[in-house]
């Protein structure tokens, strides 16, 4: 035993035997010296220091007055070594220290012994029965609760895969575990699970396979008396029904569920929190750096606990708990760790990332909200210092409308401000695919069911596990009303490595937010000891800023934090406090007052400007192709109908804005657009839930279509005559196109209103507007006055601009290629596309090519294409006649049968256009893009998203590719390539397998990319539609007449770069309001107005509305300042890539 004495060095820290001996030479006897931890300092006279007590002791050597010691050479130091003492072995004691709590071998002897005080199983203690819901039914507790139940017991299979089965519970605590702590209900089947009480009120969720499988039973149990409960069983685990190891394996329908366990089970709870303890001082051992002292003191105290173990002596735990204070400090077994007055570093937030589908469908997501919602009230309920914070305003919803009790439970959390509603978005959406409106809609239906049901908004936007981050963002969420955004998959990047923690990322417009990428690299944290101690490791901004938040808890099934997450952190924070070098984390606070730190030094952080590109998952942007299609469509006849609908309700006072039917279809769009859905990253069930979601969306469609345009005495046809038709058009900007009247005739649609009014397709007296001329066989040339098109055997292969006297195919290339690649990437099938599919790429070739139409005002050829036995591809190539003043281009509409496996199909357009970079519409504008590989950033990006089109120009000229459907691109050189098809087999084995039907066009432009083409690409989204007057319509034709102008519109000497790109009522319209939050009086119509090209953007809104006052507001449609308004005008003043909006409120 070293004497005290020996305090020689400047700074020493003490092993508890040694305190006695120190204790004793105090003057002052001081009770702290029982603190292990407690240290001596100083070389003269040692000083004693602890939190409460400072005290200075002379040394032995030094020590004034003449006691003997002072005297002479006297030592007790033995003259002989009395035995040998060898060095710990570091590794072999370190390893065995997890030996000590594990399973195994030694189960049955080491610490896990003791923490079953006792068991009853079996009758009469458990009685089990049954009751089996039919098919794939989920029913509800009342239905279930009605059944009657069969006998089962322990040891039973269930399922199959996605069936449900409710157990009713009957418990009854034997005598002799009445008295025990801690008394729970055991019940693992390997599936999911709700616990339900007696009256039907979800308890606590449970996840199978080992994880959350107790329960704690209430006090009232004790009494001898049999009480029910009932578990609802979901037959899946929390990752749904993968056949093995594989999670991202399509399910197997045939699994089954064996219950393994349903017992009561009296736990000594001293044990179990030995367990922890000793984990993470084993973990210290394993994990602090081996030159450290706090690494060799872990290994020392873990070593001393094992060996003061009996396993035949309950009393020896206490013991060992005593020993891992040494380590811990003494506040570990409550949240009183946590007040030590330090400064922490690490901020610990409970957190359960549910995704709204993805290996399960969307109908059991609702139950695992439920679920994991309950755990958490639960655990609040035992751990004051539990912070929870959760997102997604559909699961909020799902939890009001199916489980009332649990939602008002979480409204208490959320009221006592513990459970924090968090995001500000009606999902967790994919930010790539989903138009610039529809990221407007996610924060504006998230925003507000957080405000009308908890009473405020958000301030973080919460996205952790989106895949890759709009340029656009950070000025949305400003103008939603959030600073602040957390996510952390940049972290996945497979190529380079995100320089950034903690900064300020930069919008096109250069809006910014706070943003924090949470170090330990992952949002469903174990809390262990490794996460807290990367929380310093890995963090990247350290020269601005050392905080960080540690975001804990299961996802999925999984349930959120478990109460081993909160009793590891309780050890953390004690570890920090009581032997230093792990960063000292902190639980107690709000996502909230994390960032409120961080803005308040925000200036001295680094900026990100642009998008946050994520360098994986780049095939997310094709798989599923349907899903994407119904997206693009859903976008623009919500778009459509939104303003056809403001229009009617203000004509007609009669006609009432359909507000509840567009938060119906809107909520349904925006729950497709989650970050598993829209980017084809789910199993087959969900986007079999998907496909009919759309449909309904659709079908709701139609009918505002039909009501609105018969409050304007129009009704929708199919063939019309030129006198007696309109074309519908919701686009704002002067619009001359082609439309075809029957399958013979066609018209000219001009005008800039609502209702384009149709005349006479006539041709030029000198010649036939568009031609087509057949060479040889396979070779075909179409021509009109602005394009003349070579198209040989399928592919073009010349494209002549006679405007501007421009080839456009590069000699001896060819466009609209079908190329095709192998497609397997290194795990995530549907998620990736590897650069290395590059290499496999093989042109495709039509073998067999005719003539498809000449009409006066169209001609087309059509190509068949193999693609294999099974797939084929028809491609209808189209050149239209030239309207003048209307740029023209080459449009294609492709058919293809599509039955391949591991296989990527697109379609390339080599341009003679040269220029480094590329642009992509995105959402209200553009970002560019390297066309080159020079640096491993650059190269990154082989594959990029696109909105409705690409654009590759030099100075005065480029080409654009237009699309209907489609988000995937790459731009190499000079090679634009639109990305069509995958055929991922993981986890649908059925993606995109069947037909397919895709427009795109190829646009051709003098001058850089221009306002030329934002219009063509919206046109290209937004066909015209054929309308006639209803016939006895009492609607007068002056009523129809009056929608040849557009009631609202940017004036002709306005910024082409202007796109008024939304038109609807205000949300809180008294006429429209659904009463969510107050209504306003009077009626409104919100614009929304944004510059798409990225300069200063000036111009006049005129309407021909009743307009008594106009503001400017955010997104919320908050009104933020006044806008001069006269004469039926004001004016816009747009910085680059600026989205505004504007409230005009109608004269009563
Ligand atoms: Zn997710």
């Amino acid at each position: 035993m070293p004497d005290w004495a020996i305090a020689k060095t400047d700074h020493l820290r003490l092993l508890a035997s040694d305190w006695s001996t120190f204790a004793g030479k105090l003057r002052t006897p001081c009770k702290c010296l029982t603190v292990p931890g407690a240290s001596i300092t100083g070389s003269g006279p040692s000083r004693h220091e602890t939190s409460s007590c400072i005290q200075v002791v002379a040394r032995a050597d030094t020590m004034g007055g003449q006691t003997p010691e002072q005297m002479g050479p006297r030592s007790d130091y033995p003259l002989r070594a009395p035995k040998p003492v060898g060095q710990m072995i570091s590794k072999i004691y370190r390893d065995r220290i997890s030996q000590f709590y594990s399973g195994g071998q030694y189960e049955h002897q080491n610490l896990r012994a003791m923490i079953k005080e006792g068991v009853a199983s079996g009758e009469p203690h458990v009685q089990l029965s049954v009751w089996h819901a039919p098919g794939q039914s989920r029913p509800t507790f009342e239905e279930a609760a009605s059944h009657k139940f069969e006998k089962t017991s322990v040891g039973n299979w269930f399922g199959p895969a996605w069936t449900t089965h409710w157990f009713r519970v009957v418990l009854k605590v034997p005598k002799n575990l009445r008295d025990k702590r801690l008394l729970e209900f055991h019940w693992d089947a390997n599936n999911e699970g709700l616990i339900w009480d007696e009256s039907g009120h979800p308890l606590q969720g449970l996840t199978g396979g080992g994880e959350r499988i107790e329960w704690v039973l209430p006090q009232s149990f004790r009494d001898g008396q049999e009480h029910i409960i009932y578990i609802e069983m979901a037959c899946n685990g929390m990752f749904g029904n993968p056949p093995g190891g594989d999670i991202i394996q399509p399910p197997d329908p045939n699994k089954h569920f064996r219950l393994d366990r349903a017992e009561i089970v009296a736990i000594d709870d001293d044990a179990r929190q030995l367990w922890i303890d000793t984990w993470i001082i084993g973990d210290a051992a394993r994990e602090f750096p081996q030159d450290s002292w706090e690494q060799h003191k872990a290994l020392d105290v873990c070593n001393r606990i094992i060996d003061t173990f009996d396993i035949n002596n309950r009393e020896s735990i206490k013991e060992c708990r005593k020993i891992a204070e040494e380590y811990l400090g003494p506040h570990v077994n409550s949240p009183r760790v946590y007040n030590s007055g330090k400064e922490p570093v690490v901020f610990a937030i409970g957190h359960c990332h549910i995704d709204s589908c993805w290996l399960w469908p969307f109908a059991e997501t609702k139950r695992k909200v439920a679920r994991s919602w309950s755990n958490q009230c639960d655990l609040m309920e035992r751990y004051p210092e539990l912070n929870f914070a959760c997102s997604q305003a559909q699961q909020y919803k799902w939890l009001k409308e199916l489980y009332p009790t649990v939602f008002a439970r979480v409204k208490s959390k959320v009221a006592e401000g513990r459970f924090h509603p968090i995001g500000g978005s009606w999902v967790e959406h994919d930010t790539n695919m989903p138009s610039g409106e529809s990221l407007v809609r996610q924060f504006l239906y998230g925003q507000r069911f957080y405000e009308s049901n908890f009473g405020r908004r958000c301030q973080t936007f919460w996205l952790p596990d989106t895949f890759g981050y709009s340029s656009q963002l950070p000025q949305l969420c400003r103008l939603s009303g959030m600073t602040r955004f957390l996510t952390q998959k940049l972290s996945w990047n497979n190529i380079n490595r995100f320089p950034h923690t903690t900064f300020n990322w930069v919008a096109l417009d250069g809006s910014q937010v706070v943003c924090h990428m949470p170090p330990a690299e992952t949002y469903t944290a174990e809390a262990h000891f490794g996460d807290v101690k990367r929380s310093m490791s890995q963090h990247k901004s350290l020269d601005q800023d050392a905080t960080s938040l540690l975001v804990f808890g299961k996802g999925d099934g999984g349930g959120g934090p478990t109460w081993q997450h909160i009793e590891k952190l309780r050890r953390c924070r004690g570890i920090s406090d009581t032997v230093g070098l792990l960063p000292r984390v902190h639980m107690g606070g709000s996502v909230d007052d994390f960032f409120e730190k961080l803005e308040r030094k925000a200036d001295s952080f680094v900026t990100w400007y642009g998008e946050l590109y994520f360098e994986l998952h780049r095939g997310t942007y094709t798989t599923q192709a349907k899903n994407k299609r119904d997206n693009r469509r859903a976008e623009v006849v919500l778009r459509d109908l939104e303003l056809l609908a403001t229009i009617a309700s203000i004509k007609d006072k009669t006609y009432k804005y359909p507000k509840k039917e567009f938060d119906s279809m809107w909520e349904k769009v925006l729950l497709c657009q989650f970050h598993d859905c829209l980017p084809g990253s789910s199993i087959e069930m969900a986007y079999r839930e998907s496909d009919e979601m759309y449909a309904e969306v659709f079908r709701t469609g139609e009918k505002i279509l039909k009501d609105a345009t018969a409050a304007m005495g129009l009704t929708q046809v199919k063939t019309t005559t030129v006198d007696d038709g309109f074309a519908l058009n919701t686009l704002p900007w002067h619009r001359k196109e082609v439309v075809d009247i029957s399958e013979t005739k066609a018209a000219v649609a001009c005008g800039s209103g609502p209702l384009l009014k149709l005349r006479h397709f006539k041709t030029n007296e000198a010649g036939p507007a568009v031609t087509l001329r057949q060479l040889s066989k396979g070779l075909f040339v179409m021509e009109n006055s602005h394009l003349k098109v070579e198209v040989e055997h399928g592919v073009i292969t010349s494209l002549y601009d006679k405007l501007a006297d421009r080839e456009v195919i590069p000699k001896g290339q060819k466009s609209n290629q079908y190329v095709i690649f192998d497609d397997k990437p290194l795990y995530w099938q549907a998620w990736d596309v590897e650069v290395y599919h590059l290499d496999t790429r093989k042109p495709l070739h039509a073998t067999e090519t005719k003539v498809h139409e000449e009409k006066p005002h169209r001609v087309s050829i059509v190509s068949h294409t193999k693609i294999s036995d099974k797939s084929h591809i028809e491609t209808v190539i189209s050149l239209s006649a030239a309207l003048s003043g209307q740029p023209s281009h080459v449009e294609v509409t492709s058919t293809v049968e599509w039955h391949e496996t591991m296989k990527f199909l697109k379609v390339e357009f080599p341009v003679d256009v040269r220029n480094t970079e590329a642009s992509y519409e995105t959402q209200f504008g553009v970002v560019r893009r390297p066309t080159h590989y020079n640096t491993s950033w650059d190269m990154a990006k082989f594959e990029v998203c696109c909105h409705r089109f690409a654009d590759l120009s030099e100075h005065g000229y480029g080409v654009s590719i237009l699309n209907d459907s489609k988000y995937g691109f790459a731009t190499a050189g000079n090679v634009m390539r639109l990305s069509l098809l995958r055929s991922p087999k993981a986890p649908d084995a059925h993606a995109d397998m069947g037909s397919h039907r895709i427009r795109w066009g190829i646009f051709p432009h003098q001058g850089a990319l221009s306002h030329l083409t934002v219009r063509k690409a919206f046109e290209f989204n937004n066909p015209l539609k054929l309308l006639s007057a209803v016939p006895g319509s009492t609607k007068t034709l002056a009523a129809i007449e009056s929608l040849i102008k557009p009631p609202v519109y940017l004036t002709a000497d306005s910024s082409p770069a202007l796109v008024l790109d939304t038109v609807k009522r205000g949300e809180d319209d008294a006429d429209v309001s659904t009463g969510d939050l107050p209504a306003r009086e009077g009626r409104t119509v919100v614009l929304r107005i944004y510059d798409s090209l990225g300069g200063r953007a000036r111009g006049t809104v005129e309407t021909t509305w009743d307009v008594r006052a106009v503001a400017k507001a955010n997104l919320l449609e908050d009104e933020l300042e006044e806008v001069v308004f006269a004469e039926g005008k004001f004016k816009v003043d747009l910085k680059p890539f600026e989205v505004a909006t504007y409230v005009l409120h109608l004269a009563a």
